[in-house]
Order: C-alpha cells, then sequence, then structure tokens
C-alpha cells in the first residue's frame, strides 16, 4: 500500500500538465498512475500538432492563446529544443462561409490577437497548392503553428518528476474507495494506493473513472477522427501554414517530405484503442477532391485515428466533482487539449488547491448533473 496527496490518472496532456502546474505550486506528493508503458499513447502522442487558437467557444479561446504564448516561450530549463514552428494558419471558406471568417477576425481581436481576412489571391501566394481551390476568401492567423507534441509531453513530466513526482507507467486504475463520500483510496494493478484527492485525467477513458466513483459515465463520449500521412506531387513548402476548410471540415500541413492531411472525421466509438476503418480514406479523397483540387492526386502513406473526448455540451471539464469530496475533472478537452495544456493544467491545480473563479465555475463538472 502507497500514499500520496494527489493521484493524477493518466499521463497524457490533461495528466503531466497538471502534475506540472501542482509541482509548481508546492505540491510534491503527487503520484501520476499511467496504464501503457511510456506516455503519450493515445490522443497526446498521436494528434495533429496544431496549435489553434481561435476556437469557436472564446473560454477554450483563452485557455489556447495562454497556452500557446507558453508553448512559444515555455520558462528557462522546460525543454532544450523550440516547442513551437510559428507557420501561421489559413481558414479559407467558400461565399457563404465569409461572414463567419470575418467572425473569426473579431474573436481574434477580442483575444490580442491581430488577425485578419484576406483575398484568394493572397492566400494562393502563402499556399500555392490552393491555386485551383474553390474559396471566396481565407482568416489568415500568423499567431497559430506546429508543435513538438512528444518534447512539450516530456518537458512536463521531467519537470514535474524534478519537482518530486512519481509517475509509474503500466499501472492500470482499477477502482476507487468512498468513505463518507469522500475519496480515501484506489485500486490498482498495483495494489492499493491511499489518497484524497484523485485527478481524472484518463482521456477517452474519463467516464471509466467517474463509474469507479459511483456516478455513471456523465456522458463522457470519444470519438474517433483519422490523420494521414501523404505524399504530394505538387512542390509543399515546408514553411506553409496549416490550411483548413472551414466549410467542408478537411485540413492539411507539410510533413516530412508531403502532408499529414485530416477530413475530420468523428465518429462515435467506445474507449478503447480504435483501427484505422478504410471509409476514412474515402472520406478523405471526397473532400481532397473537392476543397483543393490540386492535391486531388495525394497518395496516402501511412493512416492511424485515435480519440477526441466530449461530455454532451462539448465544453472542457475542469474542477472538483460536485459530488465526491476528493474528485477533480481534468476531461473532456476534445480536439484542443494539446494547445490549451498548459492554462488547462493551471486550473486543474488551481481545483486542486481550493481556489475558486469564474473560469472553474464555466468549466465545472457540476453543470453535467442538471
Ligand atoms: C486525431 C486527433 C487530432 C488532434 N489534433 C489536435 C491538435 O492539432 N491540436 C490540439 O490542441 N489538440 C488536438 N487533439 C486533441 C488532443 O490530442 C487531446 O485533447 C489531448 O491529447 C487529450 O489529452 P488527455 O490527457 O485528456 O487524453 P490522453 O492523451 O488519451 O491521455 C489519457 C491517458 O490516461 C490513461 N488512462 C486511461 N485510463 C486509465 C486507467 N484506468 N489507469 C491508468 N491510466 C489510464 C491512458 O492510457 C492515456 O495515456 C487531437 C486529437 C485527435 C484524436
Amino acid at each position: 500500500m502507497s500514499t500520496a496527496d494527489v493521484v493524477i490518472i493518466g499521463a497524457g496532456f490533461a495528466g503531466a500538465a497538471t502534475a506540472y502546474q501542482l509541482t509548481r505550486r508546492g505540491v510534491r506528493n503527487v503520484l501520476v498512475l499511467e496504464r501503457e508503458a511510456v506516455a503519450g499513447v493515445h490522443a497526446s502522442g498521436r494528434n495533429a500538432a496544431l496549435a489553434f487558437q481561435v476556437l469557436s467557444d472564446s473560454a477554450e479561446a483563452r485557455l489556447a492563446v495562454e497556452g500557446a504564448r507558453f508553448i512559444a516561450d515555455p520558462p528557462e530549463g522546460f525543454t532544450a529544443l523550440a516547442l513551437l514552428r510559428r507557420t501561421g494558419s489559413l481558414l479559407v471558406a467558400d461565399t457563404a462561409g465569409v461572414a463567419q471568417l470575418h467572425r473569426s477576425a473579431r474573436a481574434a481581436a477580442a483575444l490580442g490577437l491581430g488577425c485578419q481576412v484576406i483575398g484568394v489571391d493572397d492566400a494562393v501566394r502563402r499556399v500555392p497548392a490552393l491555386a485551383r481551390a474553390p474559396f471566396a476568401a481565407a482568416f489568415w492567423n500568423p499567431y497559430d503553428g506546429v508543435v513538438d507534441i512528444h518534447e512539450l509531453l516530456q518537458g512536463y513530466l521531467a519537470a514535474a518528476r524534478s519537482a518530486g513526482a512519481r509517475i509509474e507507467y503500466r499501472c492500470s486504475v482499477t477502482g476507487m474507495r468512498l468513505e463518507g463520500g469522500r475519496v480515501s483510496a484506489l485500486e490498482t494493478a498495483h495494489g492499493r494506493v491511499e489518497t484524497r484527492c484523485v485527478i481524472n485525467a484518463a482521456g477517452a477513458w474519463a467516464g471509466d473513472v467517474s463509474e469507479f466513483a459511483g456516478i455513471g459515465t456523465q456522458t463522457v463520449a470519444p470519438r474517433r477522427r483519422h490523420l494521414f500521412q501523404t505524399v504530394a506531387d505538387v512542390p509543399v513548402g515546408r514553411d506553409w501554414p496549416f490550411v483548413w476548410h472551414n466549410d467542408l471540415d478537411v485540413y492539411f500541413r507539410p510533413e516530412g517530405d508531403g502532408l499529414l492531411m485530416s477530413p475530420c472525421d468523428a465518429t462515435p466509438h467506445p474507449p478503447r484503442e480504435p483501427v484505422v476503418d478504410g471509409a476514412a480514406a474515402q472520406l478523405l479523397a471526397e473532400k481532397i477532391a473537392r476543397a483543393f483540387p490540386a492535391l486531388a492526386t495525394v497518395r496516402v502513406a501511412s493512416a492511424w485515428c485515435c480519440l477526441r473526448t466530449f461530455v454532451r455540451d462539448e465544453r472542457f471539464v475542469i474542477g472538483r466533482d460536485p459530488d465526491v469530496d476528493g474528485l477533480v475533472w481534468v476531461a473532456a478537452l476534445g480536439g484542443h487539449g494539446m494547445t490549451t495544456s498548459p492554462a488547462v493544467g493551471r486550473l486543474g491545480a488551481a481545483a486542486v488547491l481550493g481556489e475558486a473563479s469564474a473560469e472553474l465555475d464555466y468549466f465545472s463538472p457540476a453543470r453535467l448533473r442538471h
């Protein structure tokens, strides 16, 4: 039997960033339990690495801006490598979608980001592969970019470890013990851990952890998404921004010698390792042919998929559980958990420390009980 002041379930971005921020706030006896042999086996190690800041939810957008600032300029000693390649991003839209691009520009201004809606010629100058694409305008955000996600994840874990946190791999949490409505221990593959504070940072499995606490899944539901590494037979600029078609929901960015692409599929999926579905490649081919015809002949070199996790209102869930004393949520980070992770970890740590804020009210799990 071991003990810890705080036990974090999961060493993805949610758990790692929270461990990091807790240790920065002086909490030392932190234990991170991760079922896999290494960190980043699931969404945190296999996402598209886009630092995308002008999100539709303005509170999440503020977290993304805070996150991108941290990633662009992390504290001294966090990493030896640059974490962010500031390539910028282009959201393209057809005529009906141009009003949305202008709304994004206003939202960016409110976030302190000087972005603009640009014309087709300007967009094509930045990404020549857009030459024959049928779009009417683009939203240009020069502050977005591509992140070294493995370095970021390892940076959190290394800093937390050097500040006293313990990280145990190959250690599955299998149950939770409550006494008088409050957390008293976790059951794990390596025995019982006594603790009065558990952080549910289990990603697609956050619903399972919630079930361990006896409160059901709380609408936690993963959705599968595919990524494709492709080989292009048109010249690809290594410094191109990532390009997202706002109406058709398909994106690409340079990666290696080719392009990383996603058809933005969002198929409900149980919390288990997903397998690649051939229908996603077909969906990608159809969307690329319509959105970016100059890239219609790309060939798929490899494909993978992983799970994005949501609750019913698609808003992050961060904060103290209203019914189970000692259970703190840092979950349901959907498609933005990497970019927002520095801020998400800050909020998770604040919740553990019993702090109150309008941000924590907004993301509170209490809303799931109505
Ligand atoms: C295809 C795709 C593309 C994406 N692209 C981007 C992007 O470009 N930019 C961006 O910001 N975000 C992106 N995301 C979202 C981002 O990857 C996620 O929001 C983020 O990684 C979620 O982190 P997490 O820690 O909550 O979950 P995970 O990374 O899944 O980590 C949870 C961990 O908990 C462990 N665990 C679960 N249950 C237990 C248990 N019982 N015991 C012990 N350990 C357990 C798991 O093994 C796992 O390692 C993308 C996601 C996907 C799927």
